[in-house]
């Protein structure tokens, strides 16, 4: 479905600038974006995707991953095709990279953001995550849904990479009320020639967002040979804690996938060790994905070092949660940091 992609403008040579994305794609009739699904038409910038939804599941908040907001309820996830960046290991590449390698073809069935939203009260979910492939190329789409579902009592969480421009955190402000940005790498090579994208926006894009208030949480794939020195798991531990140190690190394991089919798996004693570069650095909370491990899944206090969020079992299945509704410690009222209702 075709809509206008307001988050743009028309610039004095005739061209229009999207402003939805850092790649800040300056296009002309026909052209489409880097994401596959934004294209010029009759001099207007459109959102080809705009109410067709290519994935939708309700899933454990814990999935996102988020671990310090709303624990143990359900998300409404709602992904679309395309995607802003090119990253080899993707593991949503169907969806993803669909327009860019099926000749800009669009695909997704029909759900306007209302019906979105009821969905997601029908089922039970405290929340809309716009996740599966980067939301920020769908942002119109994702703007009227989040503004309902605050209306109704929900809140809305991007999954993201992190290259929203500052004009479009202005205007997600108000309705988005966490998200889980990926720093893949603290290398602006492995961004370029691994994800087609750079890291200072990113980077940016953190400060600017927890800046404003939205709960934060960053996430890291460690790719053996690629990501994974001491001196770059240590420097990305420094930009978060420099940021804030109750920011929540997940880190999680690679497994061969897509374009990128080595190396092997990630070994958990690389987690591990990216684990205690964390906490050497001062990181409140740190998490490690993707690995049968419930002590490095589960929240401890800060202050009294108690497990107060234990989880277990797959990823969201076993949650018990020892805080009060404001996030306090049982044990030494600690508040900790996260949205807890
Ligand atoms: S959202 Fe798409 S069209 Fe807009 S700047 Fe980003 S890649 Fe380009």
């Amino acid at each position: 479905m075709s809509h206008k992609a307001w988050l743009s403008k028309e610039l004095k040579n005739g061209k229009i600038l999207c402003e939805a994305c850092s790649q800040a794609c300056v296009l002309v009739e026909g052209e489409y974006g880097i994401c596959g699904v934004r294209q010029v038409e009759n001099g207007e910038l459109k959102l080809l995707v705009y109410g067709l939804a290519a994935a939708l599941n309700v899933d454990p908040i814990e999935k996102k991953p988020m671990f310090h907001f709303l624990p143990k309820t359900k998300a409404f996830s709602l992904g679309t095709v395309g995607c802003n960046f090119s990253c080899k290991f993707c593991q949503n590449h169907d969806i993803s990279q669909y327009p860019k390698e099926h000749d800009y073809e669009i695909a997704g069935r029909k759900f306007t953001p209302e019906h979105i939203v009821e969905l997601a009260i029908e089922n039970g979910c405290d929340s809309i995550a716009y996740t599966y492939n980067e939301p920020i190329i769908f942002f119109e789409y994702t703007y009227d849904i989040a503004k309902i579902a605050h209306a109704k009592g929900l809140k809305n969480i991007y999954v993201t990479s992190g290259f929203e421009t500052h004009k479009a955190i202005d205007l997600l402000e108000p309705f988005i009320d966490g998200m889980n940005i990926d720093i893949k790498s603290f290398s602006n090579e492995f961004y370029k020639e691994i994800c087609g994208a750079r890291l200072k926006p990113v980077l940016e894009a953190v400060k600017y967002a927890h800046a404003k208030g939205i709960w934060i949480e960053i996430t890291t794939l460690l790719i053996p040979g690629k990501n994974d020195s001491d001196e770059e798991i240590r420097s990305i531990a420094k930009f978060i804690a420099g940021v804030d140190k109750s920011i929540p690190w997940h880190l999680s394991a690679f497994h061969p996938t897509y374009k990128m089919l080595e190396p092997s798996r990630t070994p958990e004693s690389t987690l591990v060790r990216a684990y205690k570069i964390g906490q050497e650095e001062g990181l409140k909370y740190l998490y490690i994905g993707n690995v049968d491990n419930e002590d490095y899944e589960s929240t401890y206090c800060p202050s009294c070092k108690k497990r107060v969020i234990d989880r277990s079992g797959n990823i969201g299945q076993f949650v018990t949660n020892e805080l009060d509704e404001n996030g306090s410690c049982p044990f030494c009222s600690y508040n900790l940091e996260g949205v807890w209702r």
